[in-house]
């Protein structure tokens, strides 16, 4: 099995957190989102302890909601001892009515509205990530009018792509996210924002990409940051205490996926991070990650009902399915990868080649191609695993299809935090 969340009972279903598929599905209907809230807080588990263990005191990580954002999974995030990143307002109101602490939040985002600031300034949020040179105007004086000091953290582009491991990528620093070190505008940026009456810098964010499967990319950031920071020290006095370096390490979609030692490697970028200080005679950082994909991916699955198979003879043949890219996008956005399984019938020969189809107006509605399934038939259960992140967030009612519902499997328990939605839901705007 891709994780060990899931598992296969005596009747050959799929379980995930002990718990039978096949039931979930009678339950609470198909297409379903699962998500195993026991994975979930161990994945905080993993990065609060690492982070606790190995980076200065006040090191901690922050849940990026663009990977999943509901009400319900705010209090699980708190009591993890998480933080969060948030890129929007709704993501803001979100958490808030998740009962979650404004301090804690640390808003993203390259095009804050001026409405947005106002709502993060009034909603106590604890941390901006202040993106550009506008930005930075806007809220000193958003915040002076409010009589607040807003502490923040620059969004800086060390210029790293860590799928190739090169340093100063032209690639990656061409981008519409943060203030680039290389062309000398970071300094500038740094210069401005330490000058700025109603903000109190701490430091600085960088990101350098998803899907990173070990601590090099991360290192190569550092070295790049630790330098810049050294420089900022000498020639504005001014000393980073934090440094978010922002989300990344990898999930298994496929078997053929590593496995990410993620306190392994935190250890070896603490390791390097305190070298790189000690070098330099630079105070040891509080260190941020912003990890999203690698706290809810593997806790989640969809289950979808099959509508039925066809055939093309001398072509392929098609398993159709009761969702696809209203719930799940990425494979028609970037043919993500997933594993897809037989959840009521994990025990049949898998001979059968299929692709996997939605039920949507658009050929592109695929969730995977050529695999190898048992025959299905129609009312046959599947599951897609890996779906906790990116699919939630990014569903729509492309077709009028009703957003599916989401179950939290918690000590042997389903229960459902997010509802189908229903035809009511979907006219709710139209006037
Ligand atoms: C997307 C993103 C993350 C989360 O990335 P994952 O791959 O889901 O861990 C964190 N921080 C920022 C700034 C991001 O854009």
């Amino acid at each position: 099995m891709l994780y060990d969340n899931l598992s296969v009972n005596e009747l050959g279903h799929l379980t995930i957190g002990g718990l039978d598929t096949v039931d979930l599905a009678d339950r609470f209907g198909a297409p379903l989102y699962v998500l195993d809230e026991d994975q979930v807080r161990a994945n905080c588990r993993t990065y609060v302890q690492a982070l606790g263990q190995y980076m200065p005191q006040g090191s901690y990580p922050l849940f990026a909601g663009k990977a999943l954002c509901f009400k319900g999974l705010y209090p699980i995030l708190d009591s993890e001892g998480m933080g969060a990143d948030v890129v929007s307002p709704g993501e803001i109101y979100t958490a808030l009515a998740g009962g979650f602490p404004p301090e804690k939040l640390y808003f993203h985002g390259n095009n804050k509205t001026d409405e947005d600031i106002q709502y993060a300034l009034e909603s106590g949020v604890g941390h901006f990530i202040v993106d550009n040179h506008h930005e930075l105007e806007r809220l000193d004086r958003a915040a002076g009018e409010m009589g607040i000091c807003q502490k923040v953290l620059l969004r800086v582009t060390p210029g790293i792509d860590p799928h190739t491991l090169q340093a100063i990528n032209t690639g990656r620093i061409d981008c519409q996210f943060g203030v680039p070190i290389e062309t000398g505008q970071a300094a500038r940026f740094v210069q401005s924002a330490v000058g700025m009456k109603n903000l109190e810098v701490l430091g600085f964010h960088s990101h350098i990409g998803s899907q990173i499967f070990e601590a090099e990319p991360f290192c190569d950031a550092v070295d790049i940051l630790l330098d810049f920071a050294d420089q900022m020290r000498k020639e504005l006095g001014f000393t980073v205490r934090v440094l978010n370096l922002g989300g990344g390490f990898g999930v298994r979609y496929k078997e053929s996926d590593p496995v990410v030692d993620i306190p392994g490697n935190i250890k070896a970028l603490s390791e390097h991070l305190k070298e790189g200080c000690a070098a330099k005679d630079y105070p040891v950082p509080q260190i941020l990650l912003e990890p999203g994909r690698s706290i809810v991916a593997n806790a989640g699955l969809t289950l979808y009902r099959v509508g039925g198979v066809k055939t093309i003879e001398g072509y392929r043949s098609y398993i159709t399915v009761n969702g696809g890219m209203t719930d799940n996008p990425r494979y028609a956005l970037y043919q993500a990868p997933y594993t897809v399984l037989p959840a009521d019938r994990m025990n049949d020969q898998r001979d059968f080649q299929c692709t996997i189809a939605g039920r949507c107006c658009e050929s592109g509605d695929l969730i995977q191609e050529n695999i190898m399934m048992p025959k299905a038939e129609r009312d046959d259960l599947i599951a897609v695993l890996t779906t906790g992140a990116y699919n939630f967030t990014m569903s729509s009612n492309y077709n009028r299809l009703c957003r599916p519902a989401l179950v939290l499997v918690h000590a042997g328990q389903a229960r459902l935090a997010v509802r189908r939605q229903t035809f009511e839901d979907l006219i709710a705007c139209d006037l």
